[in-house]
């Protein structure tokens, strides 16, 4: 079957798709409605379908959408997943659990962020503890998301930062690594917990106590080489690391080490928030990075996102241009690129599966 059918063109359709072929097998399907609305007036959701026994001690996640637009490729081998029946190996061992469109409003309206303009992978904080600072915002931020958004502001901004980063010897990745300053701002981690961070909470909190083992691939797009993958973790406990490596080989690279894709070290993600709420079980989770077109393209569709939602009009010409900007920088329609990152995750599911059975 073409790869190609797995994919969808809006958040509803994905939506549907992920529906329609869970609901045969699925031991329990439970959906949270978004307060808001989608792009189209379409009802938003999170979305988790749990395919074996709901007492199984191992549970193996697969997540979409953390960033939003990022869901259309999660989605789909998401889809993928559920099509070739790979998701007919759960049973009273080893649970496989999908949670689909964790930011829905993010990827309805082709955006990264959430309804608040916030990073969900950066807003997973204690905030009542005092928030990391990020020192390049508070000279930056405007200059990143400047006032106009021309063909000659972007060039004349974009050197503006370079320059900035060369003298005061940042490395561009320090960008990347969250902010909790200006919210109009890339990367911006939020001051509460967003909605589909509570959710998600609640989904551990109800689903994943107290069990021996929980894995989790979180999909995410936009960083790397084009069609290639690449699965970062997190330091954890050396049984932990132990295993991890176990699993996936050297194809299991730490975020911020100096071969990753990410060589900084976020605050406030998922998986780390995962980690240190399961400290009684055995918890394997990767983000798994699939890589588009060049980071600079990408973070030029950052920057022109954030200027239309602050300083732009939405339903502008130049509005559509910037949405399919977004969906170009964090998805491609090209079926060759869709069968390879389907390839790599699949791969790396049935790792992360025989790993868990093994235990
Ligand atoms: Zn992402």
């Amino acid at each position: 079957m073409g790869f190609h059918t797995y994919f969808a063109n809006s958040y509803l359709e994905a939506r549907q798709n992920f529906l329609i072929s869970c609901l045969d097998d699925a031991t329990l399907i439970k959906s949270w409605q978004h307060p808001l609305r989608g792009m189209t007036g379409e009802k938003l959701y999170v979305d988790l379908a749990w395919f074996g026994s709901l007492a199984a001690q191992k549970v193996l996640i697969l997540l979409s959408a953390t960033h939003g637009v990022e869901g259309f490729s999660g989605s789909g081998i998401q889809v993928g997943s559920l099509k070739t029946n790979w998701h007919k190996q759960a049973d009273n061992d080893v649970a496989i659990v999908m949670i689909h469109g964790l930011n829905p409003w993010g990827m309805s309206y082709c955006r990264r962020v959430n309804e608040d303009g916030v990073d969900l992978n950066r807003n997973f904080l204690d905030f009542k503890q005092p928030l990391p600072k990020n020192n390049i915002y508070y000279d930056l931020a405007d200059i990143i998301v400047p006032s106009e958004w021309t063909v000659e502001t972007q060039r004349q901004t974009l050197q503006q930062l370079f320059e900035y980063l060369y003298s005061h010897e940042f490395s561009a990745e320090a960008i990347a690594q969250g902010q909790y300053s200006h919210w109009y701002a890339p990367f911006y981690g939020g001051e509460v917990p967003a909605w589909s961070n509570r959710i998600f909470q609640r989904i551990v909190a109800q689903y994943l106590q107290d069990k021996q083992a929980v894995g989790l691939l979180d999909y995410h797009t936009g960083l790397g080489q084009y069609g290639t993958g690449q699965l970062m973790g997190i330091d954890s406990d050396l049984h932990t690391t132990n295993l991890a490596a176990m699993i996936w080989g050297d194809k299991l690279v730490m975020t911020g080490s100096a071969n990753s894709v990410a060589v900084y070290k976020p605050h406030g993600t998922l998986i780390a928030a995962l980690q240190n709420n399961l400290d009684r079980s055995i918890c394997l989770a990767a983000a798994y990075e699939f890589g588009t077109i060049p980071e600079t393209e990408v973070f030029d569709a950052l920057r022109a996102d954030r200027w239309l939602y602050y300083h732009g009009d939405v339903n502008s010409t130049q509005a559509r241009i910037i949405r399919q900007g977004m969906i170009d920088a964090f998805y491609s329609h090209d079926p060759d690129w869709q069968e390879s990152i389907c390839h790599l995750a699949f791969t790396a599911q049935a790792e992360l599966l025989a790993g868990l059975k093994s235990l």
